[in-house]
Parts: C-alpha cells; structure tokens; sequence
C-alpha cells in the first residue's frame, strides 16, 4: 500500500503532538503510534516541567543542567531550552493546561540537583495533564490524521534524502508512506530493559532503522537510571517514585533504617549510592520513607503514587516503601542539530529518541518534557521555514516565466 503526505510524523508523545500543532495548518499531516495513542511516556511524567523564573536564575539553571550532565552538554541547546521555557508555558497554558498555584501566582517544585524549586507541576500526573490537553488540541485540526497500531519498520531514501517511511499494521504488511518531511518522535529504549519504568514498546526502533542508514546517532551509551521505583517481583514496567518527592522531604534509608546519602545529589550519583548500599546488605531494595512529609501534602501532592501504593499494600503516610534503581531515561539517540533536523535531509527528529545535547551524560530532574516540547518546537519552524523558502522560490520562478513570456510577446 502507498500514500502520500505533506509531513509524516512517528510518536504521538508531546514531541509528536507539539510538532504537529506549530506545523502550517494547511499541510496534510499523518501521524502513527506502535500502541494507542495514550500509551506513551509523555502521559507517564509525574514529577512536573522546569521552567526560567526569571533572569536572576538564568545562571543557576543553566548551571544545575550542566552539572547534572557531567558538563557533556551542549551549551548552545541548554541556553535555548532554558530561554524558551517560559514562551512554552505560555504555549502550554494557551492550549488549557492547568498548573499548581499559590495563590494567584503558580506554585513552584524542587527536584534532585536543582539548586532552587523552578518546576511546575500537576498534582504527581504533570504529563498526563500536558500530553492530554495536547491531544485534545491536535484531535481539532482538521489537517492531521493518528493511525494507532502502526508501525514504522524503516525509512525511505531517494538520493540521499527522506523521502518518508515503511510502516506495518494489523491489516497491511508494508505500508509506504511518501512525505515532503519526516519526524521522527519516537521516544526511548526503555523496553530493551527487563527493569524500565519506560513502556515496553518503546525500543528505540528510530535509532536501529537510523544506523542501518548511517544517520548520525550520539552518545549510546548515555543511559539514565532512576534511583526510586517501587521494588515489585511481578514482571513489567517499574512504578516511578517521583524526585518530587524526595524534593519534598522523604528520605532513603539502609536496612536497618539509616540514612546513606543526600537524596538531592544528581540521579546517577543517588542511584550508585543505593546499588553499593543494597551489595553490601545484601538486598533486593532500599528503603524511602515519606514521614517527614505531612499528610496533606502526600494527598495532594502525590495521589497518584499514594494511590498505587496503596493499591501494591503500602501505606505511604503511614510506612517505607522498597525501592530500586531502574532503566528510565536515554540521553543519547539521533544526533540533531539546534532546530532538529538529522545528518539526513528531510528527516527531524525530537523528544527522547533525538540528541540536541540538552542533558549531557545524565539529564536534569523535569528538563525532559520542555526539552521534548521546545524543540519539537523548532523542528516545526523549521519545516514550515522550508516551506516558505519553497514557495518563494516557485512564485520567483513562475515571475521569471511570465516575464520572459512578455517579452517573448513582446518582443
Ligand atoms: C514514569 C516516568 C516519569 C517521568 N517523569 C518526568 C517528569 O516529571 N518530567 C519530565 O520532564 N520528564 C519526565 N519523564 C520523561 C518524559 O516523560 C519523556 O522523556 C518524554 O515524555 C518523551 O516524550 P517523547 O514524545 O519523546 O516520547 P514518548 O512520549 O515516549 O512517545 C513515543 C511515541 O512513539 C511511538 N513509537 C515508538 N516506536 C514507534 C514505531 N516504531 N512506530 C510508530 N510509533 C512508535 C510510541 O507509541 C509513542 O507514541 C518521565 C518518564 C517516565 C517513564
């Protein structure tokens, strides 16, 4: 089966749907999912989305990020992210997102690392309420159509150039989708772990089909580990223990309830503490206690990993919760420049799946989803950019036609 489209775009996570909502309207946009189109990591976020408070800390994010990142990254993308946030909550809370306040004013979290709360949040489900607000805005456009169920299974390449790609779905084996433009937003590799907080169908399908097309890929190796899931012996994916709270006061504890480490040191710091803590007590899990937290926050703050909790026979308010290490982030992935186009004409890629550099060798607490959301941002300027450049040219070309077929009359 063949078909055509302006722009395809593979994910319906916020980088998908982001880019899908800054691209022209009057462009026929496809966009598929592996799953439906809810199960992404985008609805998964808990902990919340950082933003820029303002310009006195500028200098303590950008540094926060970078510290975080083992100084890997790549400044000119961290000071992009960081001067757009605030454009994208406006964006965001434009499309009816809604966010914590105090009072009048929108309240402010903290998470591991970062030296001051610069994180707002809904509740402990921050994506789910973005990507679904997101969602309902993209269902509106008239130009964009969401296959579920579908596939990508490669790329299609005509003299060196994206010309769209291969999918697979239950009705049809191969499915070549023709567009002028590609994005790719096809999130991480969560399901290649046995221990992940990621959905298993996340396997960095985008990154096996770019390296058989010597696409350029970064930092492979730049996985993040997340030091707090709930410990399960069931198979699937890992609970999320939100940094949030730790941010918020709970502290981890050895097996005989003392306290091993600064809970706010950067993720990969905090998850070797708890791996040398569990070798040498010989255990499965540490412990995270939420006693120094009061009740009230717990329950609106955090009702949803209350919820589940409880749901797995733990009492948050009340008790320790076992927790461990697991599989939750890729830093690495298709190599980008800063308005996300790949090493391959016509291809983008943005969110997890691409690397613009924005988190080093280890990502910052919530600078995920603005990361994903700015510069699926850029991706879609880009495009429509190219567009325009397109149609200048045409329309300078048809000019230069009627003029020589004046004079030819003319003459
Ligand atoms: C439990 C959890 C909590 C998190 N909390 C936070 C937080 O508080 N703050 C923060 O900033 N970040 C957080 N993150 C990270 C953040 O949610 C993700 O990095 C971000 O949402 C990635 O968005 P995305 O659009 O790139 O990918 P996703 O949202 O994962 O979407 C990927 C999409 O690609 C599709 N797909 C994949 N392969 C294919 C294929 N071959 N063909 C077709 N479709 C395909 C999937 O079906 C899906 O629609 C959290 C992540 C997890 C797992």
């Amino acid at each position: 089966m063949e078909m055509k489209r302006d722009i395809v775009i593979v994910g319906t996570g916020v980088s998908g749907l982001f880019a899908a909502l800054n691209l022209p309207k009057d462009k026929d946009i496809l966009m598929i999912t592996k799953s439906d189109v809810k199960s992404s990591d985008s609805f998964l976020a808990q902990g919340g989305i950082c933003v820029l408070r303002n310009e006195e800390d500028y200098d303590s994010y950008f540094e926060d990020t970078m510290r975080a990142g083992h100084y890997q990254n790549r400044k000119e993308s961290v000071d992009i992210m960081i001067r757009s946030s605030r454009e994208i909550i406006n964006d965001l809370v434009g499309y009816g997102v809604e966010f914590e306040k105090a009072g009048k004013n929108f309240a402010y979290t903290r998470e591991g690392a970062h030296s001051k709360p610069r994180i707002m949040y809904h509740a402990d489900i921050t994506g789910k309420e973005i990507t679904s607000k997101l969602l309902a805005q993209v269902r509106k456009l008239e130009n964009v159509t969401i296959a579920e169920y579908t596939t990508m299974t490669d790329v299609l390449v005509e003299n060196g150039k994206c010309v769209g790609i291969e999918a697979e779905n239950e009705l049809e084996r191969e499915i070549q989708i023709y567009a002028d433009y590609t994005i790719l937003a096809s999130g991480g590799i969560g399901g290649r772990y046995k221990n992940s907080t990621n959905f298993p169908h996340l396997t960095g399908d985008a990154i096996d089909i770019s390296r058989k097309h010597g696409i350029k890929l970064q930092h492979l190796d730049y996985v993040q580990i997340h030091p707090t899931t709930l410990y399960s012996k069931k198979p699937g994916r890992r609970f999320l223990i939100s940094e949030s709270v730790r941010g918020e006061g709970a502290v981890l504890y050895n097996k005989n309830k003392e306290r091993f480490v600064n809970e706010l040191l950067p993720r990969d710091v905090v998850t070797k503490e708890i791996c040398k803590q569990m070798k040498k007590d010989g255990t499965d899990h540490v412990w995270l206690s939420m006693e120094h937290i009061d009740r009230e926050t717990i329950l609106n703050h955090f009702p949803n990993i209350y919820q589940y909790c409880r749901e797995e026979g733990y009492d948050v308010t009340k008790e320790c919760i076992p927790v461990v290490p697991a599989q939750h982030y890729f830093m690495g992935g298709i190599w980008v420049d800063s308005d996300s186009k790949t090493s391959m004409e016509q291809l983008f890629a943005v969110g997890e799946t691409s690397c613009n550099g924005v988190h080093g060798a280890n990502r910052l607490a919530s600078n995920s989803l603005l990361e994903s959301l700015v510069f699926s941002k850029r991706a879609a300027n880009k495009i429509k950019g190219f567009y325009i450049e397109k149609e200048d040219k045409t329309k300078r070309q048809e000019g230069q036609t009627d003029e020589q077929n004046y004079h030819g009359i003319a003459g």
